[in-house]
């Protein structure tokens, strides 16, 4: 484990009550589980939609310590046979919870195998080899699956409908990145101001993930600089040291606007060609780059490809 994932650890939310923000999300949740805890314990499938780093990794956590059961974490990416997800499956004990992450990238065949499992709790296995070999069919305990993913568009019908639950995460409000901040703070002893945690929270993208690296290094300078607490100059000065402007965009964003808007004049330009004019991975441009920018309106997508919108020339141009 590096260092960076055992920090993100140490600051992950237990419970839901430690759980900042998503209300609505919380709400719901907070039912299902006390139905299925009256019933038989057997929490329904979850898929869990949003960006990267909005805590769907830690909601999963967090569910499954509240229903006081196990939770196996993969993703799709790293079930690349049907034996892979065979030898998971048939390890869970009743009610554990399977945690796929990026479940939209699970190989078909791997997906195709996952349905009776998730269905009827069967699997089927193809057990010798050749003209000998035939498939036999397995009870597996019952299980919840929780499914995680940045890329709802992708997943296919049959497997959205077999969620009984679906949450959509949305970014986070600043004030409760502030509240994740000062949270995080607390548990690593880093003193700072509300004006201070604002800072920080105003300029992370509406993300955790965000706001809690860039507390630590926001931290880092504080040291360097012989500050003992964080307020809202430290801060200021800190995040434009580290690149990232009052508008909360960092160097990559910048880089991806005025290629837009000087490279390519504000003409519709294509995915592959934006990546490679900027020398980042279409996944990353996809991904982390523009649903931030296109939710804060400095990008429109069209059906030619994606265009800078004013908000974002006068930004580049400043
Ligand atoms: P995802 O799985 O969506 O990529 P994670 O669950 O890994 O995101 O969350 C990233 C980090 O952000 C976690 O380590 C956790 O510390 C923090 N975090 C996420 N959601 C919350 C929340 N609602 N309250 C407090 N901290 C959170």
């Amino acid at each position: 484990m590096n260092n960076e994932t055992s920090f993100e650890l140490s600051l992950r939310p237990k419970r839901l009550n430690e759980y900042i923000g998503q209300e609505k999300i919380k709400q719901q949740i907070a039912v299902f589980i006390e139905a299925a805890k009256k019933k038989d314990g057997i929490l329904d499938h979850v898929l869990i939609s949003g960006p990267a780093g909005l805590g769907k990794t830690t909601l999963a956590q967090v569910i499954a310590n509240e229903l006081g059961k196990n939770i196996v974490f993969t993703s799709g990416p790293i079930l690349e046979k049907k034996g892979d997800l065979a030898g998971i499956l048939s390890s869970l004990e009743e009610g554990d919870i399977l945690f796929i992450d990026e479940i939209h990238r699970l190989n078909p065949s791997v997906e195709e195998a996952l349905y009776p499992a998730i269905e009827d709790f069967k699997l089927d296995i193809m057990i010798g080899k050749g003209n000998s070999s035939r498939s036999i069919r397995i009870d597996l305990s019952r299980f919840t699956l929780i499914g995680a993913t940045t890329r709802t568009g992708m997943l296919t019908s049959p497997l959205i409908s077999r969620f009984g639950i679906i949450l959509n995460m949305e970014y986070y409000d600043n004030n409760s990145l502030a509240q994740i901040i000062k949270r995080s703070a607390d548990i690593l002893s880093i003193k700072i101001t509300d004006e201070g945690a604002f800072e920080i929270a105003k300029r992370s993208r509406g993300t955790p993930r965000i706001v809690n690296r860039l507390l630590k290094r926001v931290h880092d300078y504080a040291i360097v600089h012989g500050k003992e607490i964080i307020d809202k100059e430290v801060a200021d000065k800190a995040l434009t040291f580290l690149g990232i402007n009052e508008f909360g965009l960092d160097e990559t964003d910048i880089k991806y606007l005025s290629a837009l808007i000087e490279k390519f004049g504000g003409r519709p330009v294509g995915l592959t060609t934006i990546s490679s004019a900027i020398s980042e991975s279409k996944n990353t441009i996809e991904e982390v780059i523009e649903p931030y920018l296109l939710r804060e309106g400095y990008i429109q997508k069209t059906p030619k490809g994606r265009i800078p919108t004013e908000k974002a020339i006068k930004i580049v141009n400043k």
